[in-house]
């Protein structure tokens, strides 16, 4: 052992330990060979355990000293592919996390879980010549005719049976290897109807008796449409019973082989298929920067910053058709909550069956499904929320990432990556045309299109020169002092009245965080906390709770103060429930649908209520977030902001940034189409810049003016920025190590950084876990410092001993400067 020459491979080992992120050499044993490839999962001895691991090189060269070998390939096709591996490594230098972190991000999660590999009997083995096969496989076959299927493990006690011999006999379509992942999601099995020989159906027809009426039916059928249909669809077009489709098969005029069916999400939708529109002179000039870079096969990223209703989409469909024909793919990633049935719908209309949908409201194995039409090229777009971008084609020439300035592009756990760094990685990989679309792009994306690192195109005007919605602010400061108390201001009743009786529809909007309904005591003062959080606990209409939107401890309202006992105990604020409840008393008989957290968590309800807005069930559209964007409804003209501030006051350097995107967004709803729109925002901070630049339409001025507040306040982009994130269920301890790691930092980080803190983090404590927070800046492209910073930071990690301690590092505002000197962006 050790000295026969042969191949090696370098696993990532998924081992939770921080002294172990290297690549271990394993031998490959021969019988493995052709299996292992780099990407490939498998299973590998690490001290006395059986791990698993991922193959991320594979050399020739016998490597010193004695190896063990890989045990076991885990999946049929290596779930990763050579670039993402190679992704892998970036990200885990980039976001200092461990590569195995990684890789594993990259794949579905049923993947991680249990797992079976199945020999099948293939639906063409009844037919073919036997006679030429070797014993083992002719028992193997013997077995499977009686059992339809085995577990690979089982197939492998046959003597002879080997790897190798049942790739073979897969190759040649006597057996089907196949996965099967948990047990939540067995493969839905269909069985297909087809005609035997669709030229003799007519004969076969005439052939049948005059009574077999049902039957004749069905061939007449077949003559009309000989294709495979599923038989549960034919059953229900024909109405016939699945015996008399039987007798058929018996009959020899219809041949029918049940197969897995890809669970997809939208079967039961009819898509009528769209062609493109015409594009407009502006939305032409976009598409043409474009497509020049996909014709050129190069690299290239462009902002393409456009306001809503400017038809970016149909740039974005036409673009896409563009690569197909190329024979490439396209990645597009939408934010969670505008991956509406509306958003896929576009999608699906234009490319049918070639698109993959990815979102978090499919099922772990339908999931799985649409990831593995990606990883066998079996679509040629994928559309999804984050983790979409790393869906594994093998040839991308398009990354489109909507609403690019979304903060849910960035991850907040290990590996706490943005897309936006991943797709430029992924671009350049392959040498595609990145899209970075939006109304209100992110600071940083501005900043650095000013650089000249992207494209910069401007679609000023929406589609057919539809009117921008006429904005109003409404000073609520002063409704208080006229002497109006209620939630809604004299202008937006006064609005919503006459849009209501014009027979139009408004869309209110109520800006979730910050500002739900909390409890306090008019007696004493206090508010009712979390236990485990130090957070304001929310209240709920419907079950007459309190809950923590951290932790989820929830408990009954309390009839009395917990501190002074006073019964004068209510709950303050807006949330959604009582913006609904006060509609109803100010407006009686207007019909309002809520969509917020407590009514959409269904799976499915999300959808059905938009579809009943849409189709004019109600006058109001009454949400969060979550109706901000994406939606496209031609009778609203009203949309009234509740409370605008809510989101200015939050503890980040994105506040007002993320204000004015949202007032923007959020205007976009109103006058899509046909009818002006007009939208109302009522505020306690009126003259704030990022309200009026909003309502001004001046997205120039914002970006001018938030710029010089960054740079004055050294934020991003105009410095790099490690956030670093200590808890401890120990307050003392925790105080101390911090106090220890700021001295260490001071002593180690390199000259030109700065260190702030260690102070409480903005949420003090969460789920019994107190925190402390520090910030390392560092001047901008200035990547040699960077790197200085990494090196540092992990060693404070190496030095970690207390168990209870937990530490992570987040990166702010990186990656563009320094990919682009890579590679001589120009
Ligand atoms: P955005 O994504 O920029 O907000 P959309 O792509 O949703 O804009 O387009 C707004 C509306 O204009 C949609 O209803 C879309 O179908 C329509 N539209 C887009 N481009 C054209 C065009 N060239 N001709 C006619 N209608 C268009
Ligand atoms: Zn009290
Ligand atoms: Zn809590």
């Amino acid at each position: 052992m050790g000295t026969d020459a042969g191949l090696i491979a370098e696993v990532i080992v998924d081992v939770p330990a921080k002294a172990t992120d290297r690549p271990y050499d394993y031998r490959i044993p021969t019988e493995l060979f052709t299996e292992v490839q780099i990407g490939s999962r498998v299973k590998v001895p690490f001290g006395p355990q059986k791990r698993i691991g991922y193959v991320v090189n594979i050399k020739e060269r016998p490597a010193a000293g004695r190896l063990k070998s890989i045990q076991e390939v885990m999946d049929f096709a290596p779930p990763l592919t050579p670039e993402l591996v190679q992704l892998g490594f970036f990200m885990a230098n980039e976001y200092l996390c461990r590569t195995i972190t990684a890789l594993q991000s990259m794949i579905p999660a049923v993947l991680k879980g249990t797992y079976q590999k199945i020999v099948r009997l293939h639906p063409e083995a009844g037919r073919k010549e036997e006679t030429l096969l070797s014993l083992s496989a002719k028992s193997l076959l013997v077995h499977l005719r009686e059992q339809g299927e085995c577990a690979w493990e089982d197939a492998l006690r046959f003597a002879g049976v080997d790897a190798s011999l049942l790739r073979q006999l897969s190759e040649e379509k006597w057996v089907v290897l196949e996965e099967r992942v948990g047990d939540r999601v067995t493969k839905q099995k269909v069985i297909f109807v087809r005609p035997k020989k669709p030229e003799e159906l007519a004969n076969a027809a005439a052939s049948l008796s005059a009574r077999a009426v049902r039957q004749k039916e069905v061939l007449r059928f077949f003559e009309k449409r000989p294709r495979e249909i599923a038989l549960p669809d034919l059953l229900s077009e024909l109405g016939v019973a699945r015996s008399t489709v039987k007798t058929l098969v018996e009959a020899g005029f219809l041949e029918w082989e049940e197969r897995e069916l890809y669970r997809d999400p939208f079967a039961h939708r009819q898509f009528e298929r769209t062609a493109p529109l015409p594009l407009t002179p502006e939305q032409y000039q976009a598409f043409a920067s474009i497509v020049a870079p996909i014709r050129e096969r190069c690299f290239r990223s462009i902002l393409l910053h456009g306001v809503t209703g400017s038809g970016k989409t149909e740039i974005y469909l036409q673009a896409i058709a563009e690569v197909m024909q190329q024979g490439r793919e396209a990645i597009v990633l939408v934010p969670e909550i505008s991956l509406t049935p509306q958003m896929v719908d576009r999608f699906k209309s234009r490319f049918g069956d070639l698109v993959a949908v990815l979102h978090s409201g499919l099922s772990g194995g339908e999931r799985y499904d649409e990831w593995r039409k990606i990883r066998l090229g079996k679509v040629k777009v994928a559309i999804g929320a984050r983790s979409a971008i790393f869906a594994p084609f093998q040839n991308v020439g398009l990354i489109i990432i909507d609403e690019e300035h979304e903060s849910s592009y960035k991850q907040e756990e290990n590996p706490k990556y943005h897309a936006r760094d991943v797709a430029l990685w992924r671009a350049q990989h392959h040498g595609a045309a990145l899209v970075l679309g939006s109304a209100t792009p992110a600071v940083e994306t501005v900043v650095s299109a000013q650089q000249g690192w992207h494209e910069w195109v401007q679609l000023k005007e929406r589609v057919k020169g539809r009117p921008f919605p006429q904005m109003e602010i409404v000073d609520m400061r002063e409704e208080l002092r006229k002497g109006n108390r209620t939630m809604f201001s004299e202008r937006l009743k006064e609005e919503l009245l006459s849009c209501v009786n014009r027979g139009e529809q408004a869309v209110l909007f109520l800006n979730r965080r910050g500002f739900s309904t909390f409890v306090m005591c008019r007696e004493c003062g206090e508010a009712l906390v979390c236990p485990h959080c130090d957070i304001s606990l929310t209240y709920h209409q419907t079950n007459r709770t309190v809950r923590c939107h951290y932790c989820g401890f929830a408990q009954r309202m309390p009839g009395a103060c917990p501190h002074c006992q006073s019964k004068h105990i209510r709950h303050f604020g807006t949330g959604t429930q009582r913006v609904e409840e006060e509609l109803a008393r100010r407006f009686p008989g207007l019909r309002v649908i809520r969509m917020d957290v407590d009514t959409t968590s269904r799976k499915g309800a999300h959808e059905r209520l938009l579809n009943a807005f849409g189709s004019g069930k109600a006058d109001v559209l009454l949400g969060t977030q979550m109706i901000a964007k994406g939606l496209d409804f031609p009778q609203v003209t009203l949309v009234g902001v509740i409370a605008a501030d809510s989101m200015l006051h939050l503890p980040d350097f994105r506040a007002a940034e993320r204000t004015f995107q949202l007032l923007t967004q959020v205007s976009g709803r109103a006058g899509r189409h046909e009818k002006p729109g007009r939208v109302i925002i009522q505020t306690y901070s009126a003259d704030h810049y990022s309200i009026e630049r909003a309502v001004e339409h001046d997205s120039d001025g914002f970006y001018r003016q938030e710029s010089i507040i960054r740079k004055q306040h050294g934020y991003p982009p105009f410095y790099g920025l490690f956030t670093l994130l200590l808890s401890h269920p120990d307050r003392v301890s925790l105080m101390r190590q911090g106090q220890e790691m700021a001295r260490f930092l001071g002593k180690n980080l390199p000259k030109r950084t700065r260190l702030l803190g260690p102070v409480p983090a903005p949420i003090p404590r969460l789920k019994d876990r107190y925190r402390l927070q520090m910030l390392i800046k560092y001047p901008p492209l200035d990547e040699v410092t960077a790197e200085k910073c990494k090196i540092c930071l992990r060693e404070l990690e190496m030095r970690i001993d207390d168990g209870d301690l937990r530490f992570s590092i987040d990166r702010d505002g990186i990656v563009w400067e320094r990919s682009f000197h890579e590679n001589g962006h120009s």
